[in-house]
C-alpha cells in the first residue's frame, strides 16, 4: 500500500478488535477484515439481493453484489489519492450493504413498518448486526470480529433510540463527533455508484429515456461531450461512454474537493478528523447537479409505477411473511424458533432480512401456496 497520510487510519492508530486476536501475518489488519467479509455467508447473498430492480428481471441489472465492488472500486481509487487507508475503505465498502433486506429499500420499509413494536429495523444497524453476532463461521465468536473502525464506517448513520444498542461505537453520535475519512468517503462512493449505475440499468430497462437525462445539466453536459467527439457512436456505448466520464468526473471533483478541505482544517492526526467538521465532499457545482440528478432519479425512476408495483408486491410479500411468523412461530425454520425464544421478534427480522429475493419469493410460496410436486 502506498505511505499513509498521518490522519488516516492504520493498524497503529486502530482501537482494535472486541476480542482479541494475534497480529495476521502478511496483510493488515484492515485487509484482514476485507478478506472475513468477502468470505461470509451474507456476502455471497448479495449477489441475489437487489436495490431498484428485482433479481429476476435481467441477467444485466445491478445487484447489491455488484453494487458493492463498484462502490469499493470507486472507494480505493478515492482513498489511494488521498494517501488514506484503501485496505479499511475495502472493507467498508464491500460490507456497507450486508444488511439489507430482499426487495431493496421496499423491504426494507416493509421490515421497519412490521418491527415497529419490536424495536424497529434499520438496515445499518442490521449491517453491524450481520458483522457483529450473525455471521457464524469462527470458533472463538459469532459475528466476525471486525477492527472498530470497519464497524464505524458501516454504522454510517443511525436513529437516535437505536444509539444505546451501539455500545462504544454509539459514542461519537452523542458526542457529535466524525467518523474516520475512510468512512466518510466509503458514503461518497457509495453515492457515486448508486447514481450513476441507476442512471444505467434506469435507460436500460427503458423506465427512464435519453431524452428525459438531457434536462438534467451534468449527464447532458457529459452527453454533449461524447456526442461533439464521437458523434457516430451507437448509442449503448454512448450511455456507457456518457456514465464512465461521469464518474470520473465526480470521483477527481471529490478528490480535489476534499484536499482542500483537508489542507483549510489542517487536521494532523484522526483525533482532528473526529473533531473537525466533514472533511470529504464535492464542489458547491458538482453538489448541485448531483441533487438534480437524485431528484430526478427519485420522480421518474424509483417512482415509476411499474417499479413502484413491484415494491408494493415485495411489501406484500414482507408484512404476510412476518405475520405468518408472528402468529406462528412454529413456522420458523428450527433454528430461529429456538432464537425466538431468546430475541424475541427480532429473531422473525433476522431471518427475513437474510433471504434473498428469490429465497422469499420461494418461502412465500411454500407458505402460502398449495402446488402439487
Ligand atoms: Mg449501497
Amino acid at each position: 500500500m502506498s505511505q499513509l497520510v498521518a490522519y488516516a487510519v492504520s493498524s497503529n492508530n486502530s482501537r482494535g478488535r472486541a476480542i482479541h486476536e494475534e497480529p495476521p501475518v502478511g496483510r493488515s489488519e484492515f485487509q484482514r477484515d476485507r478478506d472475513r467479509i468477502i468470505h461470509s455467508a451474507a456476502f455471497r447473498r448479495l449477489e441475489y439481493k437487489t436495490q431498484v430492480f428485482v433479481n429476476h428481471e435481467g441477467d444485466l441489472f445491478r445487484t447489491r453484489l455488484t453494487h458493492s465492488l463498484e462502490v469499493a472500486q470507486i472507494g480505493r481509487s478515492i482513498a489511494r489519492n488521498l494517501g488514506l487507508n484503501e485496505d479499511l475503505v475495502e472493507a467498508i465498502t464491500l460490507a456497507h450493504d450486508l444488511g439489507h433486506t430482499p426487495f431493496g429499500h421496499a423491504g426494507q420499509d416493509a421490515l421497519n413498518e412490521c418491527m415497529r413494536d419490536y424495536g424497529g429495523f434499520e438496515h445499518n444497524l442490521q449491517s453491524l448486526r450481520v458483522v457483529d453476532v450473525l455471521e457464524e463461521r469462527y470458533a472463538a465468536f459469532d459475528g466476525l470480529n471486525l477492527c472498530y473502525e470497519t464497524r464505524e464506517g458501516i454504522m454510517k448513520h443511525v436513529t437516535r433510540k437505536n444509539i444505546p444498542k451501539l455500545g462504544a461505537l454509539g459514542e461519537r453520535f452523542v458526542q457529535h463527533k466524525r467518523p474516520s475519512l475512510e468512512a466518510q468517503l466509503a458514503n461518497f462512493a457509495d453515492e457515486i455508484a448508486y447514481n450513476n449505475h441507476d442512471v444505467d440499468d434506469g435507460l436500460r430497462s427503458g423506465l427512464i429515456t435519453l431524452q428525459q437525462l438531457q434536462e438534467i445539466s451534468i449527464f447532458s453536459r457529459h452527453l454533449k461531450q461524447v456526442q461533439d467527439r464521437y458523434p457516430q457512436l451507437p448509442e449503448r456505448r454512448m450511455v456507457y461512454e456518457t456514465v464512465r466520464n461521469m464518474i470520473n468526473t465526480l470521483v477527481t471533483d471529490l478528490i480535489r474537493q476534499s484536499t482542500s478541505n483537508i489542507q483549510d482544517a489542517a487536521v494532523e492526526n484522526l483525533s482532528d478528523v473526529h473533531a473537525a467538521p466533514p472533511l470529504i465532499g464535492f464542489s458547491q457545482q458538482i453538489k448541485k447537479e448531483q441533487q438534480e440528478l437524485k431528484k430526478f432519479l427519485f420522480d421518474n425512476l424509483y417512482r415509476h409505477f411499474r417499479v413502484v408495483r413491484m415494491s408494493n408486491k415485495a411489501r406484500h410479500t414482507i408484512e404476510r411473511l412476518f405475520a405468518a411468523f408472528s402468529a406462528e412461530v412454529q413456522l420458523l425454520p428450527v433454528k430461529y424458533q429456538k432464537k425466538f425464544e431468546h430475541e424475541g421478534h427480532q429473531a422473525i427480522a433476522d431471518y427475513i432480512a437474510g433471504m434473498t429475493d428469490r429465497y422469499a419469493i420461494k418461502e412465500y410460496q411454500r407458505l402460502f401456496t398449495i402446488a402439487e410436486g
